[in-house]
């Protein structure tokens, strides 16, 4: 698979980590989307964890400049943040963790379960008419 755009990207995306992120979000596109109905796709939903490593105007830009040149003219990417939410087993109880670190925020337990903030998902893709 080639992307043609990649070069000018290169060169202006200082982040190479959201690029190649851009890219293997086109291909899960390729996969999913057959070929006949790639030009149709009008928008995609990402959700992108406040802890993903994700910078999400990167990614943005970074699939802005590489979709027109992979099959998908018409998309355009929205990207949702999704809080770092964790399940304490102490307090049992569910809460947004700003901090990112995996500890109860509350109680100082490190008996947590991580319930999201750490994903980047395709989460929909919507076409439109022909
Ligand atoms: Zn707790």
């Amino acid at each position: 698979m080639s992307f043609p755009a990649f070069n000018i990207c290169k060169e202006i995306l200082i982040d190479m980590h959201e690029l190649s992120l851009a890219q293997n979000i086109i291909e899960m596109m390729n996969d999913a989307v057959p070929a006949e109905k790639q030009h149709r796709v009008k928008t995609i939903h990402l959700e992108a964890g406040a802890f993903s490593g994700v910078v999400p105007d990167s990614l943005a830009f970074a699939l802005d400049c590489i979709l027109p040149d992979s099959g998908f003219p018409k998309a355009r990417a929205f990207i949702h943040e999704i809080p770092f939410t964790v399940y304490c087993k102490t307090c049992k109880r569910k809460r947004i963790n700003n901090s990112g670190i995996s500890i109860c925020e509350e109680c100082g337990s490190s008996e947590i379960e991580i319930l999201s903030g750490t994903e980047l998902i395709l989460k929909a893709i919507e076409l439109g008419d022909e």
